[in-house]
C-alpha cells in the first residue's frame, strides 16, 4: 500500500482538487491501495487561527465565516452533480454552525485556551477531507471519510501534541482491518487525547499524520504532494535559481526542513526513518515530474552542499558573566528550563571562554524565555555573577546543509566569503556536531540577498545573475543595452553570467522592476511604465532592494550621478562607469571612492575613463599589481584632437577640419571642450592617480592648442569665426611641421609625478608619428618595459567602442 498526502497548496481550487482526485484514482486503479491524508484547504488554517484570535478580542468573524463557507460550498457545487450536493452541503453547513458557536463562546469568554484553539483549527481538515471523500465518489467507488481524532491518540500538549504510539497503532490497525478494501480519506494534523479532546500535531502536521499511517500500516512509500517539484536547493520563492533535488538522505532532509524548507514537516521523517519507508515529494500540478526521493542514503553528488535553508524570523538571547565559567550544569539548567516550558531552542553557540552563551528561539517565545531566565537565575543576577540577559530581534538563520560537507574543505570559507562580499554581517555562527549543517545568524533584512549569493557561490556551475541598474540612455547607454541584448545568450551559455536589467533612468524617466526589464523593449517599458526621474529615489530604492551581485552603470557625463557613488558602494553595489567626473574631481574624492569600494568588497571599474574601450587602465593596474614601476607614460588620449591634426594637412584650413570633425560627430557640441584640453587633462589626471601620485588638477601643466581669442569666443558660432581670423596662427603650425618633415601631436606625459600636456612636433622616429583617424595611443615605460615601452593603440572614441568597454567592465564584475 501507499500513503498519499495532499497539502493545502494542492487543495486550494476546484482545478487543483480535480488534479488531486485524478492522482488518487490512478493510484487506486494501479492497485496501489492508496490511503490519502488531507490538509485543510489552502490558507484555511491560518484564517481559522486569525479568527480565533479575533474572537478572543471580541472582534466578530461574520465575514470570514461567510468566506470560508463559500470557499467550500463552491467546490461542492462545481465538482458534484446537483442531485448529490444536498447532503454534503448540509453536513458542511452543520460544521460551520458549530464553528460559529465556538467563536461566539470564545467571544463571550474573551479567552482562547490552546484546547479551544485546536478544536477550532480541526474544522479545516475535517471539512476538507469530508468534502473530498464525497466528491471522490464520482471518480471511483469505495472512498470513505476518516476523522483521525478517532484513531490518533495523543497527550494533552495542545498545539503540538505528542502521539501515543501504542494506542494509535492498535486503533489504526483495526481501522485497516475493518476498512482495508476502501480508499480512506483521512484528516491530517489532528488527533485527540485520552479524554477525547481534539489536539493538533503542530503546524504542517499533516505530513506527520501520513507518516504515522505509513509506518503502522507498513506502506511501501509515502508520497507528499505539494505545489513544487520536490525539495529545492533553497526556498524557490526567494531563490529563483533554486532547483529540485533528486535524492536526499533522511538526515539531510531533516536538517533542511528543520530550518524552514516547509515542504515537509521534520517529525515526519522519524516514523519513516525507523521503518525505512521512502518519502517522495511530488508536484500535484506536474505529476509526471520525478520530484525528490528521501531515503536512507543520500544519492551521490559532487557538490559540497545539498541545499540552503533558512528561518526568516528568530530572536537571539545572550547570557554572559563570570558566573558561567567552569560552572558545570549551568547550560543544563538553562536548557532544561526552556524545554520544560516547551520553548524550542533553534541553535546554540557558546564561546570557547565559556564566558557567554547565545541561543536562538522563535520570537513568540522570546519574552517568556527572558522572564523564565530572570526568575531562574535571580540569585546569580543579583550577585552580578551574570549580566542581565540580552534579547535581540529582527534576525534570521541561514544554514547550509549536506553530508558531503564532512568530506570537503573550505566550505565555511566559501560561505563567509560570499556573505562578506555582499556586505552581510554575521551575528553568530553554529556548526552542528554532525557537520551536516553550518548555520549563521544574520539581519532579517539581508536574508533574501544572503540566500541568493550563497546559492550562487555553492552552485557555481550555475549561472550568476548580475542585477544591473543603468543610468544614462544617450548614445553610449543605448549602444550598451543593444550590445547586452546581442550578447545575452552567449554570456549565459559561455560565461554563466545572466545579466538582469533591474533599473533604468535618464534625465526624464526612470523605472525599477525587480522581476527584470525586458532588454529588447526597454525603451517602450520606460516610456509607458516609467516614473519621472529622481536619481536620489532611484539610488535609495536600489539600496533597499538589497539584491545580490548588483552593478550601477553610469553612462552619463554629468556630475549628478557621481555624488551618489559613495552611498552606492556603502550599499555593497559595484559601479561601472565611463563618466570621468568622479575620478578627476579632487584627489580626496578619488581616494574616498577607492577606499569605500574596497572596504565594502565591491568593484569600481572605469576602463573607459581613458581611451574608450582600449585596455589602458587595466594594463596600468596589472603593471602596478605585479610590482612593476612606472617610469614614464606618454599618451595621446583625445580622439578628437588626433583626428583634427591627422587631417590638418595639405590645402585644408584648420577651420574646415574642425567643422568636419564636428559634422562627423567626433567632437563635443562645443568643440572647445575638446580643443581646450580639459578632457585630456582629466584622463591624464586619472592615469597619474592610478599610477600612485596624489595629483590635483592644478598640478597638470596644460599647454594650449588654441590662441586666446578662440578660447574667449562667446558662442560656438563666434568661435568658428575666430578660427578663420586666426588662420595664420594655424597655417604657421602646419608649415612648420611640413618644413621639418614632422607631424603635429598633442601629447600628455607623466614622469616623476609630473603631468604635462603640450603640442609637439614629432618626426618619423617617434612612436606617435604614425597615428591615423581618431586613434589613441599610450606608451608605458616601466622598470620591466624599459628599452621597448609597452604600447597600446587603437580607436579611442565613439559610442560603439566606449559602450564595448563599459560592457567588458560589466562582464568583469560578473566574473569576479
Ligand atoms: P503544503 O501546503 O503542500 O504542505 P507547504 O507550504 O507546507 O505546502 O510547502 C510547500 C512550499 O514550501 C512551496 O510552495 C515552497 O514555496 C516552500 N519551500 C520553502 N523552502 C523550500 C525548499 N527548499 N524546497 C521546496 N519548497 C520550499
Ligand atoms: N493545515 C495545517 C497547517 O496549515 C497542517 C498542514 O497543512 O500540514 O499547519
Ligand atoms: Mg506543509
Amino acid at each position: 500500500m501507499k500513503v498519499l498526502k495532499f497539502g493545502g497548496t494542492s487543495v486550494g481550487t476546484k482545478d487543483s482538487i480535480k488534479a488531486v482526485l485524478n492522482i488518487v484514482k490512478a493510484s487506486y486503479e494501479r492497485g496501489e491501495k492508496p490511503l490519502v491524508v488531507f490538509s485543510a484547504m489552502e490558507g484555511v488554517t491560518n484564517l481559522l487561527m486569525q479568527m480565533a484570535e479575533n474572537s478572543a478580542q471580541g472582534i466578530s468573524n461574520e465575514e470570514s465565516l461567510g468566506f470560508l463557507q463559500t470557499k467550500h460550498f463552491d467546490i461542492v457545487k462545481n465538482l458534484l452533480p446537483v442531485k448529490k450536493q444536498n447532503p454534503v452541503l448540509t453536513k458542511l453547513k452543520l460544521l460551520f454552525n458549530e464553528l460559529e458557536d465556538l467563536f461566539s463562546s470564545v467571544e463571550t469568554l474573551k479567552e482562547l485556551s490552546p484546547q479551544s484553539k485546536d478544536l477550532i483549527l480541526s474544522y479545516g481538515e475535517r471539512c476538507c477531507a469530508y468534502m473530498l471523500s464525497k466528491i471522490a465518489e464520482t471518480y471511483f467507488e469505495n472512498s470513505m471519510y476518516i476523522d483521525a481524532r478517532n484513531v490518533i491518540k495523543t497527550d494533552s500538549n495542545f498545539g503540538n501534541a505528542s502521539v501515543d504510539q501504542r494506542a494509535t497503532e492498535t486503533l489504526i490497525s483495526s481501522l485497516k482491518q475493518s476498512y482495508g478494501h476502501k480508499v480512506l480519506f483521512v484528516t491530517g494534523f489532528i488527533g485527540s487525547n485520552d479524554a477525547g479532546r481534539t489536539t493538533t500535531l503542530g503546524r504542517g502536521g499533516s505530513d506527520y499524520t501520513a507518516a504515522l499511517f505509513a509506518s503502522i500500516l507498513e506502506a511501501k512509500v509515502i508520497e507528499i504532494w505539494t505545489d513544487v517539484n520536490g525539495i529545492h536547493t533553497a526556498d524557490p520563492r526567494i531563490v529563483k535559481k533554486a532547483f529540485p533535488l533528486k535524492d536526499l538522505s533522511y538526515t539531510e532532509a531533516m536538517e533542511l526542513s528543520y530550518f524552514g524548507a516547509k515542504v515537509i514537516y521534520p517529525p515526519t521523517m522519524i516514523p519513516a526513518f525507523t521503518k525505512k519507508i521512502p518519502i517522495h515529494i511530488k508536484n500535484t500540478f506536474e505529476p509526471e515530474t520525478a520530484g525528490t526521493c528521501i531515503q536512507h542514503t543520500s544519492g551521490h553528488s559532487d557538490l559540497p552542499i545539498k541545499g540552503i535553508s533558512s528561518i526568516s524570523e528568530i530572536s537571539l538571547i545572550n547570557l554572559s558573566g563570570s558566573g558561567m565559567i567552569g560552572e558545570t550544569g549551568f547550560s543544563g539548567r538553562l536548557f532544561a528550563l526552556l524545554a520544560k516550558a516547551h520553548i524550542n531552542v533553534i541553535l546554540i553557540t557558546q564561546s570557547s571562554s565559556e564566558h557567554s552563551i547565545t541561543f536562538a528561539i522563535s520570537p513568540e517565545d522570546a519574552e517568556k524565555a527572558m522572564m523564565l531566565i530572570e526568575k531562574e537565575f535571580e540569585l546569580e543576577l543579583t550577585a552580578n555573577k551574570l549580566y542581565p540577559p540580552e534579547l535581540e530581534g529582527d534576525l534570521s538563520v541561514l544554514a547550509i546543509v549536506g553530508e558531503n560537507m564532512k568530506r570537503t574543505t573550505g566550505v565555511s570559507g566559501k560561505l563567509f566569503r560570499a556573505l562578506g562580499r555582499n556586505g552581510v554581517n554575521v551575528r553568530a555562527i553554529a556548526q552542528g556536531s554532525s557537520e551536516y549543517n553550518i548555520s549563521v545568524i544574520i539581519a532579517k533584512k539581508d536574508l533574501a540577498k544572503a540566500l541568493n549569493t550563497v546559492h550562487d557561490a555553492f552552485f557555481a556551475e550555475l549561472t550568476k545573475t548580475l542585477n544591473v541598474f543603468v543610468v544614462g540612455l544617450g548614445n553610449i547607454g543605448k549602444t550598451l543595452l543593444a550590445q547586452i541584448e546581442n550578447q545575452y545568450e552567449f554570456l549565459l551559455e559561455q560565461n554563466n553570467i545572466d545579466i538582469k536589467l533591474v533599473g533604468l533612468a535618464n534625465t526624464k524617466k526612470m523605472r525599477i522592476d525587480e522581476a527584470g526589464i525586458d532588454i529588447g523593449s526597454w525603451g517602450g517599458e520606460l516610456n509607458e511604465k516609467g516614473h519621472p526621474s529622481d536619481l536620489s529615489a532611484f539610488v535609495q530604492k536600489m539600496g533597499e532592494m538589497n539584491l545580490p551581485n548588483c552593478v550601477f552603470v553610469d553612462n552619463t557625463a554629468s556630475p549628478v550621478p557621481t555624488t551618489y557613488y559613495v552611498d552606492i558602494f556603502r550599499n555593497n553595489i559595484s559601479i561601472v562607469t565611463c563618466n570621468k567626473i568622479a575620478n578627476s574631481a579632487s584627489y580626496k574624492n578619488y581616494k574616498l571612492l577607492k577606499d569605500t569600494a574596497k572596504e565594502h568588497g565591491v568593484e569600481f571599474y572605469y576602463e573607459t575613463n581613458a581611451g574608450a574601450g582600449l585596455p589602458i587602465i587595466r594594463v596600468l593596474k596589472d603593471l602596478m599589481l605585479s610590482g612593476d614601476e612606472i617610469v614614464k607614460i606618454e599618451a595621446i588620449l583625445s580622439g578628437t584632437i588626433s583626428y583634427i591634426f591627422n587631417n590638418f594637412q595639405g590645402e585644408v584650413s584648420f577651420h574646415d577640419v574642425v567643422k568636419k570633425a564636428q559634422e562627423s560627430g567626433f567632437t563635443e557640441p562645443d568643440p572647445r571642450d575638446d580643443l581646450g584640453g580639459v578632457d585630456f587633462m582629466r584622463k591624464m589626471l586619472i592615469l597619474g592617480r592610478d599610477a600612485g601620485y596624489p595629483l590635483e588638477e592644478s598640478d597638470v601643466d596644460l599647454g594650449a592648442i588654441l590662441p586666446e581669442s578662440c578660447l574667449k569666443a562667446d558662442s560656438v558660432e563666434t568661435f568658428y569665426t575666430s578660427l578663420l581670423e586666426e588662420a595664420d596662427y594655424f597655417e604657421n603650425m602646419k608649415n612648420k611641421a611640413e618644413a621639418e618633415n614632422k607631424v603635429i601631436r598633442y601629447i600628455g606625459s607623466l614622469e616623476n609625478g609630473k603631468v604635462k600636456i603640450s603640442i609637439q612636433y614629432v618626426d618619423q622616429s617617434h612612436p606617435f608619428y604614425a597615428l591615423s583617424g581618431s586613434d589613441n595611443i599610450i606608451s608605458f615605460t616601466t622598470k620591466r618595459y624599459k628599452d621597448t615601452p609597452l604600447v597600446v593603440k587603437g580607436p579611442g572614441a565613439g559610442a560603439e567602442v566606449t559602450a564595448a568597454g563599459v560592457f567588458a567592465d560589466l562582464v568583469n564584475v560578473g566574473a569576479r
